[in-house]
């Protein structure tokens, strides 16, 4: 532990799940749980959920669960002191003079230091942006583009000077290590000679924000035909391509409320549909699209429009982005914008109200892909054999068979190819190319499989902690097969079952992940009733209690039989077995 236990009840006891988890997640109330979509694996249907009562997280779909510091570990990828921190600080718990191990302290203050810097640097460049002379062109070709100034303000944008060592400089008056420096970004190593020079020159400066509000990273685009068009900061402890997006922190509440989300490329695409009233939006800022993208939007709505150019790149992105939103479940429309328009230049020429029209009757990725498909084959038979060749690679991808099937359907009689030629031909893809879809492993479920009353037993003293005194007294757990489940119970048995929250409690003692996960599995499944739990555990102790006893009797009686007769053969034969049992128990 590296804080406190006090410290750490104080954070468990203050802290609501719930409120937490619902940042990340749409949460709706089911009977005492409540459900959404797990931001761990890709699902349609919510089957991750959350229990505010026990203060715990865990999803049926991929096992994933814990306690709200693990919620936190999980889903932003960080380490235990960083959840402690981040609750720590949204609940204004004090947490000074706590002793870290040396290694993650530093890994924490190394994040620090790099956010403190890029917070300096972007305070620098929106400074020269709004008041120095030689920005003057800048701000003309923000205005140029439309750009407000309450924009300008909102989103922290700045101007880089046209010179080799502006943030050298600025490093060196705020005394910046080397090291630091080179880890930012926002300096390079001369390539002759010692010393840095500024990677963003006389250019357009987009601060990019991480959810939590921090400056993760930069963006930078030439006002002229300079090149590259756009150049980011690389990727840096505290900034992942793959997560983050340009605009989440100011939009995320927009998408809720609107409950969809329209997804463009670029900065300047974000900036003028926000700048319209279109702020449910976020920018992709020209990577392809990845899956963590995906389920950090999924957070905040379920429906997404990707809006993309009408050139062929703008085709191929979309294409590129396709599959990602075909294997996360998601409802997800292709608008493409007409007459080489993109969603920055439609805005100023046409407006939001056509906009907003045009988005209406985005089509679905299928139809999207079909007519891409018909634009290049045509529909001769060939083209059409050709079509259906394209479109079955993108059939496999898709988990719901339901829906899978409407789009054979569709398919079908948009080629006038019968229905069962088209599903004979995806189906042959489809073992031909077999795609991996579960992205966890049933394993973990299977260790636990032979031991049910063992379980119910956990389950029962998580849910009814007054049956903890007679599964005391009658020593129950003695008798568990099961290491794993014997360890867990020794764990709920050292805690005393009048504390409050009790779950948590316990959950806290957890060393790992995966017993975290499972605790808060047995912990949510309430397989009793109120009525008679006294007269449940007892029978469930005794039936444990006998089945231990009957087997290792029979097995032993029979072995000391199989002694006395001098019977060597069978004395191996059950010997191995009662290995295999033990073997079995004790996986
Ligand atoms: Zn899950």
């Amino acid at each position: 532990m590296f804080f406190p236990e006090a410290k750490i009840s104080e954070i468990l006891n203050i802290s609501d799940i719930v409120d937490v988890i619902s940042e990340s997640v749409i949460l709706k109330k089911a009977g005492m749980n409540y459900f959404g979509l797990c931001p761990f694996h890709s699902e349609k249907t919510p089957s991750f959920s959350v229990n505010s009562g026990k203060q715990i997280f865990h999803c049926f779909g991929c096992s994933a669960g814990g306690n709200v510091l693990s919620y936190l570990m999980k889903y932003h990828g960080i380490s235990f002191p960083e959840a402690v921190k981040m609750a720590a600080r949204k609940y204004n718990i004090e947490l000074d003079n706590v002793a870290l191990s040396p290694l993650i302290k530093k890994e924490i203050e190394f994040k620090e230091v790099l956010f403190r810097i890029n917070k300096t640097v972007m305070g620098y460049y929106h400074d020269l942006l709004n008041g120095s002379k030689q920005a003057d062109h800048a701000r003309n070709y923000l205005k140029k583009r439309g750009i407000s100034e309450d924009i300008i303000q909102e989103f922290k944008l700045g101007y880089s000077p046209e010179s080799w060592d502006t943030i050298v400089r600025l490093f060196k008056k705020h005394k910046i290590s080397d090291k630091n420096a080179a880890q930012s970004g926002l300096v390079l190593e001369r390539k002759q000679g010692q010393g840095f020079y500024d990677r963003f020159r006389n250019r357009i400066i987009f601060p990019i924000f991480d959810v939590n509000m921090q400056v993760a990273g930069f963006g930078g685009r030439v006002m002229d035909d300079g090149m590259p068009k756009y150049l980011n900061s690389p990727e840096t402890p505290v900034y992942s391509k793959s997560r983050i997006l340009y605009g989440l922190h100011s939009a995320k509440q927009f998408c809720r409320q609107e409950g969809f989300v329209y997804i463009v490329e670029g900065y300047f695409d974000f900036l003028s549909l926000y700048q319209q009233g279109i702020k449910n939006t976020v920018a992709s800022l020209g990577t392809a699209l990845t899956s963590d993208h995906v389920r950090i939007l999924k957070g905040y709505s379920t429906r997404m429009v990707l809006v993309f150019d009408s050139d062929a790149a703008g085709i191929n992105a979309a294409k590129r982005s396709i599959k990602t939103f075909l294997k996360e479940g998601v409802d997800i429309r292709i608008l493409v914008l007409p007459d080489g328009n993109d969603p920055d230049s439609y805005m100023l020429n046409y407006g939001k109200e056509s906009f907003i029209q045009l988005a209406t009757n985005a089509g679905t990725v299928m139809q999207f892909l079909l007519q891409v498909s018909i634009n290049t084959h045509g529909s001769s038979v060939e083209g059409r054999i050709k079509i259906l060749d394209d479109m079955k690679q993108h059939l496999i991808l898709i988990q719901d068979s339901a829906l899978r099937s409407l789009y054979v359907k569709e398919l079908a009689e948009t080629l006038h190819i019968d229905e069962k030629a088209v599903l004979e031909k995806v189906r042959e893809y489809y073992l031909d190319n077999s795609v991996s879809v579960l992205n966890y492993s049933k394993e973990d479920k299977k260790i636990l499989e032979s031991d049910r009353r063992e379980e119910q037993i956990i389950s029962m003293m998580l849910n009814y902690p007054e049956t903890i005194p007679l599964i005391k007294k009658k020593d129950a757990t003695k008798y568990f097969y099961s290491e794993k489940l014997k360890y867990i119970a020794k764990q709920i048995l050292s805690v005393n079952h009048e504390n409050k929250p009790f779950v948590n409690c316990i959950m806290a003692k957890m060393e790992n992940d995966k017993d975290q996960e499972l605790l808060a599995s047995y912990a949510i499944n309430d397989f009793f009733s109120e009525e008679d739990i006294h007269r449940t555990a007892l029978s469930l102790i005794n039936r444990i209690i006998r089945v231990r006893i009957k087997k290792e009797n029979t097995l032993t009686n029979k072995i000391i039989n199989a002694e006395k007769d001098c019977n060597s053969e069978l004395i191996e034969l059950l010997k191995k077995k009662q290995e295999e049992i033990q073997q079995l128990h004790h996986r």
